[in-house]
């Protein structure tokens, strides 16, 4: 049960991180749940603290099941190191306070999500940073707001609620011109259907509420990468604290080992999905990064293997959005993105209620969008299931 280099993603999924020798032979990863380890003499605990000797102490600082769990992720990513953080509103803060100090300026792509704009726009600026807002997505805007003092730029993709993709290598370039760095937040995409590592980004954050453990039942964060960059981010962390518990991480362990499987699925069902709204006539306009009428579809196939599960599509007006919303059998009406179960909102309700009507409009969020997270039940059923509520709101 050793995973070897060159082994895919499906196999290291269920092998990375476990060794069952060290495990009393336990076929699967046990859960650590101890705040201390206790050292069999003073001598072995100062080795320990020394990092001369491998062992435990306390779990604030390493716990067996939390670095399991982050072996497990950064074999999935192809990295040689991934910290997980109690959130993934912790790992974008994680990523990015170990490297910045005050009159630092951060570039930050627009559509974001939501709980990171706030902390753009809340905290960043209390501590003496500067944001610069890219125009669009695209690497000329972003190059526009690069100077000197700009020590990270950042970006988010695929983005939430329309899907677009960052054309993550032209990105790199600029990073590497002006000595910043690149952090994405990789989220909706995940290892399966991107590598945004492989392309030039410096660190990639995840939130792992969502695909990642894929079960809606742990928040998780974590952020990935080298391990010179993950060194300062885990150090940070340690005197912080915005750690991982020892269960979340045995749950997320146990979500990740069918990571592969509910991708696929999702990847498969989105495509299907996407493609029978595409040509329903009570849709105007599907979004999703599969169909040839995406604005990044060509970009999208050269940087993905694959569209996950994320649509957003839009009907006459907000009044049929929101029939078709309370319509739906199968589909939960709620936020999040990723689990296995279908979900739908109208993103001018829920995740950019906050932001002004004017400013959704230019930000492409029109009073009619609708979207779903296709989760991992039998495509024919959500397909029928949408195409009643399209119809009964007709
Ligand atoms: C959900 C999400 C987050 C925040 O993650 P939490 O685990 O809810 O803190 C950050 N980025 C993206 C893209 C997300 O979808």
């Amino acid at each position: 049960m050793t995973p070897a280099a060159g082994d895919h993603i499906g196999t290291l999924a269920v092998h990375a991180g476990h060794a069952p020798e060290e495990h009393m032979g336990a076929a699967v990863p046990p859960l650590y749940q101890s705040v201390t380890f206790v050292a069999a003499d003073s001598d072995t605990l100062e080795e320990i603290n020394e990092g001369r000797r491998r062992g435990y102490v306390y779990s604030r600082i390493r716990n067996p099941t939390v670095l399991a769990a982050e072996q497990r992720l950064a074999a999935l990513e192809g990295a040689q190191s991934a910290v997980l953080f109690a959130s993934g509103m912790a790992a974008v803060a994680g990523a990015l306070d170990p490297f910045l100090t005050s009159g630092d300026e951060l570039v930050a792509l627009p559509d974001i999500y939501g709980g990171t704009l706030r902390y753009f726009t809340e905290i960043l600026p209390q501590r003496g940073i500067v944001v610069r807002w890219a125009k669009s997505i695209y690497a000329a805007d972003v190059a526009a707001c690069i100077g000197p003092k700009t020590k990270i730029i950042y970006a988010e993709t695929p983005t939430n609620p329309l899907v677009r993709i960052v054309d993550l290598p032209a990105l790199a370039e600029l990073a590497a011109q002006s000595s910043a760095m690149l952090v994405v937040d990789g989220t909706l995409g995940g290892p399966l259907n991107q590598k945004p590592l492989d392309l030039g980004v410096n660190l990639l954050v995840h939130s792992g509420s969502k695909y990642l453990n894929g079960h809606s039942d742990v928040l998780a964060g974590a952020v990935v990468g080298s391990r010179d960059l993950t060194r300062k981010v885990r150090s940070a962390q340690q005197a912080s604290g915005a750690i991982m518990d020892p269960h979340a991480a045995w749950l997320l362990m146990r979500g990740m080992a069918t990571y592969e499987l509910r991708m696929q699925r999702h990847n498969a069902s989105g495509m299907e999905i996407a493609g029978f709204l595409e040509g329903h006539k009570a849709v105007r306009k599907v979004h999703f990064p599969g169909l040839a009428s995406h604005p990044d579809h060509q970009l999208a196939r050269r940087q993905m293997s694959g569209f996950g599960g994320l649509i957003s599509f839009e009907v006459e007006d907000e009044r049929l959005a929101r029939q078709v919303v309370d319509r739906t059998r199968l589909f939960g009406i709620g936020p999040s993105i990723g689990g296995i179960e279908s979900l739908i909102s109208q993103p001018g309700n829920t995740s950019h209620h906050s932001v002004p009507p004017q400013r959704r409009l230019e930000m492409g969020i029109t009073p009619g969008l609708v979207r779903i997270s296709v989760g991992i039940e039998d495509a024919r059923d959500l397909i029928a299931d949408l195409a009643q509520a399209l119809e009964a709101s007709r």
